[in-house]
């Protein structure tokens, strides 16, 4: 099967009017603060009330007649999968990723390989990104031998990684510098649906770049959403992370608090699968948070991080969100604990922890 994507497109480039970057952006690299490139303008543009929305399903068919040279940058939990499906469907995909020994498994399975995300922008049509954090998205398309430096017009540049909107706005702008055209497209879903391709992307920036990736978004997902401009990709997926976040604090509290009342926490796990407050999150991790293990889909410090974001979106707009910072608070106590690269599920040791050792 070949993957097939059009190697030249036209873009349309937003608007240039965009803001100077401010202390809105306070991790934002100072060598990165300097240009006229823009984060949020003053009033946020994630405002979901706007109706620019759709959510279209997989459609195989769409796939015919395309093709493109795809670069991937960071493969981690999430990125290696994701690359590996497009492999697996016939793309041409170059990968990169900070410790290359990662990049391996890919080329074994065809891909090719480059020294650096610049490298990759270059010799790609269409380049993806899966990065940990604001700071290493900002790194791997802004920085020295970054994609920025790679791209030119005609060319796409596709963020997947989980961050706030003003750093994708900042990437976006530096993307557009170049005449080339940037997407946001932050993902739901954990390892699993990357490996089966079910992962669900959350897409706002350039709708003709969105167009035009959208057969290997499905090779990638399940379904897609646009949302309109940039930021409204990233603002969905942190208020998705950040119930999430609160879920999982809470379900930890309910299993601990079942078993010190002598109830069997399998038993809670089952009941409440059955109920209105069932979900797959429950059902899958709590068999394992019984046996207290953990093993790593979703890292913890990027639930932290993505609920301290959230907790940023909100103040953006004087939200009060009182459960998702309490939540927060557990997450750092877990981190503290050392627990940063279990599975999130793991927050469930800051309870036992607190339980164990009561402050005196
Ligand atoms: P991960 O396994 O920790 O991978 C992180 C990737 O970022 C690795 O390729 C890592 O490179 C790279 N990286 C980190 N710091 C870097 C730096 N300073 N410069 C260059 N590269 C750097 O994380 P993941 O689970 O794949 O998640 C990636 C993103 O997707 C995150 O934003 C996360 O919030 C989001 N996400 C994750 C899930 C999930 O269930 N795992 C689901 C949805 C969204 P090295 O290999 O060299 O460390």
């Amino acid at each position: 099967m070949s993957c097939l994507v059009k190697s030249n497109y036209s873009h349309q480039l937003s608007s240039t009017a965009m803001a100077m970057c401010s202390s809105f952006c306070p991790q934002i690299p100072n060598q990165l603060r300097a240009r006229p490139i823009c984060p949020f303008p003053t009033k946020p543009q994630f405002t979901l009330s706007v109706k620019a929305f759709s959510s279209e399903t997989s459609n195989a068919s769409s796939k015919d007649g395309l093709s493109a040279r795809i670069g991937f940058l960071g493969l981690g939990i999430m990125g290696s999968p994701m690359a590996q499906n497009l492999i697996k469907a016939g793309c041409d995909v170059t990968v990169w990723n900070r410790t290359k020994i990662k990049c391996d498994p890919l080329i074994s399975l065809g891909a090719k390989y480059k020294s650096s995300p610049q490298e990759v922008a270059a010799s790609c049509d269409v380049t993806f990104a899966m990065l940990a954090n604001p700071e290493s998205a900002l790194e791997v398309a802004c920085g020295e031998h970054g994609a920025a430096s790679g791209m030119s017009s005609g060319k796409g540049y596709v963020d997947v990684s989980t961050v706030d909107g003003a750093t994708s706005t900042l990437i976006s702008g530096r993307i557009n510098a170049t005449g080339a055209s940037f997407l946001e497209a932050p993902v739901s879903g954990s390892k699993k649906p990357a490996e089966d391709g079910q992962l669900i992307f959350l897409t706002a920036g350039d709708k003709s770049l969105y167009e035009l990736v959208a057969p290997l978004l499905d090779i990638m997902g399940k379904s897609r959403f646009f949302l309109g401009d940039v930021g409204n990709g990233a603002a969905m997926k942190l208020v998705v992370n950040m119930i999430m976040g609160s879920m999982m604090a809470s379900f930890s509290e309910g299993l601990l608090l079942s078993e010190k009342v002598g109830l069997d926490p399998s038993v809670l796990v089952e009941v409440v699968s059955q109920g209105a407050i069932s979900s797959p999150m429950y059902s899958t991790k709590g068999p394992s948070m019984i046996q207290s293990t953990y093993p790593t889909a979703f890292p913890l410090k990027h639930q932290q991080k993505d609920l301290r974001l959230a907790l940023g979106l909100a103040e953006s707009v004087s939200q009060p969100t009182p459960i998702a910072a309490a939540a927060n608070e557990l997450y750092k106590v877990a981190k503290s604990h050392g627990l940063s690269d279990q599975d999130f599920s793991a927050v469930i040791e800051a309870l036992k922890a607190k339980l164990q050792n009561p402050p005196r």
